[in-house]
């Protein structure tokens, strides 16, 4: 509206426009009504997607602590066979199922990082050696290396970082049929895209390197995309869901960072991605090597130029001199000029024909030596027991490379008889026991009962604290490891359940696995009913102990 004055400045008319709006305003309405309900829709069905898998779980986790019931009844050559399939297909569909619920977790927008701090060399070895064993039996390389520039501890989620890195390795190994798969990790500068999730913040950058099948170019756009996969008929061949990547895309963004990769057909891919840390200086310090290694040098021969790397960054980083050599003949020729300490040597290398026979040199030259086995439980070779000699598994873990160190230069080694001493009977034949592992993260159930394994333990698994009290009603285990934050009902009121619940014959020995050691979360494990627990993320030693702990043979549990 204008006003139109005369020449005293008064009033006298004016001119008004006008349009009439109704439809636009209406049509403006009708679109918000329309996007609230899409994202509601969306949302509902992401929910629904959710709590679907959440009820396929439980009847599945039923059908597979049937299998491992049965495991342990007498069954002949081929019921064994059968008993072995419905479990193997158990554990594939569930893994199915797990990857739709987290997909849909984080559509829904129901997931939350955790933020504690984690030793991240240790993460890294961790979650190579879940696939050891598959990549060594296909004779395929594994290998790591951290750049001594990134932050031993940093705080984070542990868990998300191993769930990208499991899902990227696990296709490494996938689609390479020989040669190596490795994992590097520095870090880089700036983040792209993305502004800093907290102000103390670091960028992690890590790379999973394959030598496998590749990826064409074309298809590189459609990877990240849910459900899809390369080529129609490798689903066939390779199985999957073409979920993996989504999700970790997802992850990756969660934790402010992104993930890429770059590849070429027959010659392998290189997934890298991104996250953001915050260094911390809290705890976990190394611990230190033999003090016979600080004259130095220790002479490294692998022909795996990551893992060369890996063990001249360890002895590095414990400023011990290295000699490395990435092959017989420069190892050779280094000895000529040097007497090592100690040499650790890639057996794989040594039995190579045509390869000078460095080993003879070493094993003459009276040098303690740490041969690297490839995973495959084969026995070291005859000429080793002719030496001071200690064996450590691809992939190297720094723990067991250190412990291998320690055993060759105990302080009365008998020399020259460190041939592999005959393995303690499993904690399994001692302590027989049915375990119940109750942990809503996949890769960190897998991590657990990996560990279970070794101690000779085939445990059952479910996700949460209802599937826990269902499983427990139908089969009476023992021992019951129970996680404490899980979704539908958490561990807490899982364990006051089956205490209130189950028959006084029937009640299992119940051990938390807390995240953070501190007293009251200790005082409400123990009121809750449990008997003990152990901190995350849980180690060996931690288990062995808990479990000697809780069962001495001539106190059974009941
Ligand atoms: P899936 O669970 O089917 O493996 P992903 O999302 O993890 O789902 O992978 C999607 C597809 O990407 C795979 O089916 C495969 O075709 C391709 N792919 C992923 N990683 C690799 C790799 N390292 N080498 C070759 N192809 C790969």
């Amino acid at each position: 509206i204008q006003p139109i004055r005369n020449e005293h400045g008064v009033v006298e008319n004016f001119i008004a426009i006008e349009s009439d709006i109704t439809a636009r305003v209406e049509t403006e309405n009708a679109l918000r009504r329309a996007k609230t309900e899409a994202d509601s829709a969306s949302r509902a069905k992401s929910e629904f997607l959710a709590s679907m898998s959440h009820e396929i779980r439980t009847p599945m986790n039923g059908v597979i602590g049937m299998t491992s019931l049965l495991m342990n009844s007498s069954l002949n050559e081929e019921q064994r066979d059968s008993v072995n399939t419905i479990r193997a297909s158990g554990e594939a569909l569930l893994g199915i199922i797990n990857d739709l619920l987290d997909f849909s977790k984080v559509e829904s927008g129901k997931l939350e990082l955790e933020h504690s701090p984690f030793d991240l060399g240790t993460c890294i070895e961790e979650t190579l050696d879940l696939f050891a064993g598959q990549a060594a039996a296909r004779r395929i390389e594994v290998a790591s290396f951290i750049d001594p520039e990134v932050p031993a501890v940093v705080i984070g989620d542990v868990n998300r970082i191993r769930q990208v890195l499991a899902n990227l390795i696990n296709n490494a190994v996938k689609f390479t049929p020989a040669g190596t798969v490795s994992v590097t990790v520095g870090v880089v500068a700036v983040a792209e895209n993305h502004p800093p999730l907290c102000v103390n913040h670091c960028i992690l950058s890590i790379a999973v390197r394959d030598s496998g099948i590749g990826i064409p170019t074309e298809s590189i756009d459609r990877l990240f995309k849910p459900f899809s996969q390369v080529d129609a008929s490798t689903t066939r061949k390779y199985g999957g869901t073409g979920l993996g990547l989504a999700i970790c895309q997802r992850l990756c963004t969660l934790m402010g960072g992104r993930i890429g990769v770059t590849s070429e057909l027959n010659r392998g891919s290189t997934f890298t991605f991104t996250v953001q840390v915050e260094p911390t200086d809290a705890g976990f310090t190394a611990p230190s090597l033999p003090k016979g290694l600080s004259q130095g040098p220790v002479l490294c021969v692998d022909d795996n130029p990551v893992n060369l790397d890996r063990l001249t960054a360890f002895f590095r980083s414990h400023r011990v001199n290295v000699l490395p050599a990435a092959n017989a003949a420069v190892a050779a020729a280094l000895l000529e000029q040097h007497h090592p300490v100690a040499a650790v040597l890639d057996l794989e290398l040594v039995e190579i024909p045509g390869n000078p026979p460095i080993h003879e040199a070493i094993v003459a030259a009276g040098i303690p030596i740490v041969g690297l086995l490839n995973n495959t439980g084969a026995p070291a070779p005859a000429w080793t027991a002719q030496a001071r000699f200690a064996s450590v598994p691809r992939p190297v873990r720094n723990v067991v490379l250190t412990r291998a160190l320690h055993a060759l230069f105990s302080t009365n080694p008998p020399v020259p008889a460190l041939s592999p001493a005959p393995e303690p009977p499993a904690l399994a034949t001692l302590i027989p026991l049915r375990i119940l592992l109750v942990e809503d993260n996949p890769v960190n159930q897998r991590v657990a009962l990996r560990l279970l394994a070794r101690l000779g333990y085939q445990a059952d698994a479910v996700a949460d604290g209802r599937e826990a009290i269902i499983a427990v009603g139908e089969h009476p285990y023992q021992l019951v490891f129970m996680d404490l934050q899980m979704p539908e009902m958490d561990g807490f009121e899982a364990a006051r359940h089956i205490r209130k619940h189950q028959p006084a014959h029937l009640q299992p020995c119940i051990i938390a696995l807390t995240a953070n050691a501190l007293q009251a979360d200790r005082d409400e494990c123990l009121a809750a009913g449990m008997n003990d627990f152990i901190t995350k993320p849980i180690k060996l030693g931690d288990v062995d102990e808990v479990i000697r702990r809780n069962f001495t043979r001539d106190t059974p549990v009941g």
